[in-house]
Formats: C-alpha cells, structure tokens, sequence
C-alpha cells in the first residue's frame, strides 16, 4: 500500500492537534502544521521520490527531525509519535480543540468535569446552563461558545467560486453606484480565485468622510442581505439571504494597497511577507509597510512588493508555494489569460442533455470571442442524459459538417465525450470515433474503484489511438463527490507519451483539475485544455473560473490547449493518432 503525500500531512496535522492539546511547545505545534501543509502541497509523490532516490528533496521547514519522520510514515504508513500521542489523549476531542475559544486546558476541563467529548455535547451542556458553572468559563463565554458549536456543525458552508462570484458581482455593481465613491475591490480568497469562497472581504476608497457614511448606508441596505452583524463608520459586516458573510471597509487611500493585499491574503503569502520585513526591520501590516512610525509604501500592493524589492504578484500565486522566490529572480509565469483562449472543446447541445441547438452554441461561443468549439456529447452509456450511439453521432457530424460550411469565421469540431467504461474500453467503436476531429474520454461510473485498478482503467483507455483529452480527470464535484482514488502522475506521465491533453473542466460543480495538478501537468510538459462543457450558451461564463483555477496552477498561454490557433489545434490532434 503506497503512502501518499496525504497520507503524511494527515499524520503531521493530527500530530499538531495532540501536541496542541499537551499544551505544548506552540513553535513545535507549528512546525507540525506547517510541515502537512508543504507535504500536502507537494505535486511529487514524496514516498515514491524516496523509493528512488533514497533521500527527500529540500522542503521549506522541513528539518532533519520532519524529514526522518516522512521516512518513517513513508516505510511504516504511521508515525511512532502520534501513536504515543494518541494513546495519551483522550478520544475525539480534536474537534473540540478547533472551536474559537476553546484551547487545550478548557478542553481538558469540559472533558474532566463535564463529560464532554464532542461538539455535539458541549451543545447540550450549553444549552443546559452546565458550562458556565465550570471555573473560568461564565455564562458568555457559554453563549459564545454555544453558537460557534452551532455555526461548527450546521451552517458554515463555502461558496463554490461561481456562485460567490455572481454574488459579488451584483453586490459590488450596488455599491458602484454610491456618490463618491472612488474604488471598490472584492479581496480574499476570491480574488485569489479559490474554488471555494467562505465569505466575501469588500475594499472601498472613498473621496470623502460623507462617501463613507454613504457607502456603509447603501451596504447595509442591500435587498439581499438578512442580517447586518455589526456597522461602524469604516466598518460593516452582514449576511446575504444564501448566507454568505460579507465584510465592507472603507480603507484611507494611503493604505489601500497594504489593506489590498493583507485582505486578499493568503495567510501562508503574508506570513512569509512579513519575515521578510522583520528580517529588514520594517513593519508591515493592514495599514502599510513601515519604518518605525513611518510608512515608507501601502498606497499600491505595487509599492507593498516594491519595499522587498519584487514585482507584483498576481493574486492567484499568492499561497507561498515558490511564487516569492521566483518574483525574487524575475522569473514570475506570465500568467494565461481569459482573452488567450482561442476556442472551447467541450460542449453539448440539445441532442443530449444541453438546451441549445447547434447553432445557438456557435453564434454563443463566436459573440465571446472563440474562433472555434468542438461539440462533444455524451456516448450512449450515459442513458440519463440520451447518449449518442453511432447512428445518430453520424446524424450529428453531417449537421455540423452543413452548419460549418455555412459559417464563415467560426468552426464547429465533430467530437464526442465517450465514456470510459470499467474495463479501461471505450463506449464506442473505432469506427463511430475515426471521423471526428476529436475524442475526450471521461469516466462518469464505477467511482468507487481501488486506486490501482480506477487508474488501470484510464491508462488503458489513453491507449486508444483516437482519445485527445482526458476529460474532467479526478472525477470530483465540488463538495458532493470526493475524486476518485487514482494515481495522477502516472496519468500525467501517459498523457505526455500518447499527447493527450488534459481538461481543466470549467463547470462550476468541477473546477477539475486542481491547480496541485496544473502545475504537475506542466511541469511533465502535458498541455491542459481549460472548457467550459457548457450545456448552455450562458455557460461559456464559466470560462473565467477555470481560467483563474489555471492561473492558480500556474499556467501560462503556452501551457493551454485552446489558446492555440485551429491550424495548431489540428496538428495537435493530429498526432496522437497512429
Ligand atoms: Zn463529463
Ligand atoms: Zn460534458
């Protein structure tokens, strides 16, 4: 049984978690997390770098100690330290420990005094007035407590980026319309283009003192929010009626790039931020970068990166993940673009289960600007969405050959998105699959497949001489289905020797792949082909979420598929064909 790279991070963090709970060392504590949380970063395999070259690579953080138990988790699959500390803590309190609030001693307490183990029954005891009887707790803290349990196991939810992004959207089109106001900017990890938002952090600049009030009062009476938490002069929190959190500040214009670029995080991009400035005696935070009591930048995130002598950072690298250094030597990505892309190779039409026709989706996909887009529908397996089988896939191709030679800047690709079925075959014959211009293969079954046997199956199926891309390659949807178990290098790796692309799935529910694994495609030198697989003309909107999850992945228009011309395009299908 292989050891991945979550394997170790689980280990590291569980780790973190009892040692925290030993009231430890904070710096051993953090060095614990920290550790899972570069292993977990990594787009190599460490166990397998270790089978192969006997020794890790340099990791940051990563000390002698850190680096002799990854050996260790590698070769036993655990770690002799946290079963010793898991044999001294007391059972499933770890969720307990998360709760704002809540550090090691008063979980000990409730354990010891109240019999509490879980969230669930620290709610009980809550609700039952038992809590604030105990020694240092009170009946605020009680409350307090009560409703972090309850946000904890009910209603915190993360948005998924296309859905906080049309929240955004309207909202800051609403503020956009307050008299003096001068910016307005949606920071955090959607500015960052997360797959998944948790709440919204609103900038504002302003002209004047007035503006702000303005701003604060237009915020505050926003139709779609249910709730203001808490409104100041510069200051405003709320829910939305879906329940997503907003803050709103209205930050000096002095500050504005320094707040710009604390808000828009990530945590780990600021940490490493702000040893840099300790390490030049400078202070840097919310406000700007400082000399003692003197601001020497922070009107620009430019004059923030400025001070440590870099160039600006796109948002989207902001997760220290090597993006400070390569800014360091200059050789930051040029990151792709929306407008590089060329055209859209995955879409459906009402044949199947998408509701326009033909030409509706190619006048869409023309009025944005694409020169061309490969209609692919699903293979007869999928019987939910009225799968094609060779007759009327045949139907389909002499349609789009007509509607092609009637349009005359834009051009319709014959494909098809064929199922792959458990055995690693595809769901049509070579004979259905020789006159298309292009075959994605896609796996929409059989999920539940041992790693060894579910990455088989796609190898396998990547054998075919028709198959281009890979389509959706994890099989995740975002917070509803885990990925499937598969061996993703070795996907990689096979695509890079048959030239096959892989998709960067653009739906929203998808997001897939990763950026971990953009950068792996990359770095194999696998191009990656980011669709929309739009069942609509509305969908080629979320062309711009899988743009920006490529942007996270670091990739640069080179790397993209369809920022190719369709000459090029051609030749790239051309050749995996033999
Ligand atoms: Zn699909
Ligand atoms: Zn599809």
């Amino acid at each position: 049984m292989p050891v991945h790279n979550a394997d170790i991070a689980r280990i590291f963090e569980e780790i973190a978690e009892l040692l925290e709970l030993e009231d430890a060392n904070p710096f051993r504590v953090r060095a614990y997390r920290n550790a899972a949380r570069v292993v977990g970063e990594q787009r190599f395999e460490l166990a397998e770098r270790l089978a192969k070259e006997g020794a890790l690579p340099k990791l940051p953080g990563i000390g002698e100690d850190l680096s002799a138990k990854i050996q260790e988790i590698a070769a036993t699959g655990t770690c002799a330290l946290r079963e010793r500390l898991a044999k001294r803590a007391p059972a499933g309190i770890t969720e307990l420990l998360h709760l704002p609030g809540l550090g090691p001693k008063r979980v000990r307490a409730l354990n010891r005094e109240l019999d509490v183990h879980s969230l669930s029954q620290l709610v009980r005891a809550a609700k039952d007035g038992r809590l604030r009887a105990l020694a240092g707790f009170g009946a605020k803290t009680e409350k307090r407590l009560l409703d972090a349990a309850l946000a904890q196991l009910g209603t915190t939810r993360r948005f998924k980026l296309a859905v906080a992004g049309e929240y955004a959207r309207s909202l800051v089109a609403h503020l956009e319309k307050t008299r003096g106001l001068q910016n307005v900017v949606v920071a955090g990890s959607y500015r960052r283009m997360k797959e998944t938002v948790g709440d919204l952090d609103i900038l504002v600049t302003v002209s004047s003192p007035t503006a702000a009030q303005a701003v604060m009062r237009r915020f505050a009476g926003y139709g779609e929010v249910k709730k203001v938490l808490a409104q100041g002069e510069t200051r405003a929190s709320a829910v939305l009626a879906s329940g997503l959190q907003v803050d709103l500040r209205v930050v000096p214009r002095e500050s504005a790039g320094a707040a710009l670029h604390y808000f828009t995080g990530s945590k780990a991009h600021n940490i490493a931020l702000r040893r840099m400035a300790q390490a030049k005696g400078l202070k840097i935070n919310e406000y700007g970068v400082f000399r003692g009591e003197r601001r020497i930048a922070g009107d620009t995130e430019e004059s923030v990166y400025g001070v440590f002598g870099l160039p600006w950072i796109p948002p989207e690298l902001r997760e220290d993940q090597g993006e400070i250094e390569a800014a360091g030597q200059g050789a930051l990505p040029k990151l792709v673009r929306l407008e590089d892309l060329k055209g859209d190779l995955h879409a459906h039409t009402k044949a199947t289960d998408g509701r326009n026709t033909l030409e509706e989706m190619a006048e869409a996909a023309q009025a944005r600007g694409l020169a061309y887009l490969a209609i692919t529908e699903h293979s007869r397996r999928v019987t939910v969405a009225h799968g094609l089988d060779p007759a009327r896939l045949a139907r389909q191709v002499a349609a789009i050959d007509a509607l092609n030679a009637r349009l005359k800047t834009f051009t319709l690709l014959k494909g098809i998105e064929v199922d792959i079925l458990e055995d690693g075959s595809l769901d049509l014959p070579d004979a259905a699959l020789a006159p298309l211009d292009l075959v994605i293969g896609a796996v929409h079954s059989s999920f539940k497949l041992s790693r060894a046997r579910q990455t088989e199956r796609i190898l396998a199926a990547m054998d075919s001489p028709f198959l281009s891309i890979l389509a959706h390659p994890s099989g995740r949807l975002i917070e509803a289905r885990e990925p499937y178990d598969v061996d993703m290098l070795s996907i990689v790796r096979k695509a890079k020797a048959r030239g096959i692309a892989l998709e960067l799935n653009a739906h929203p529910e998808r997001l897939d792949l990763s950026d971990v694994h953009c950068r792996m495609a990359k770095d194999e030198g696998v191009p990656v082909c980011v669709d929309s697989d739009a069942h609509s003309v509305g969908d080629f909107d979320n062309l711009r979420y899988g743009i920006g999850q490529a942007r996270r992945g670091w990739l640069e228009k080179d790397d993209v598929l369809n920022t190719r011309s369709l000459a090029a395009l051609r030749k790239f299908l051309a050749r995996g064909r033999f």
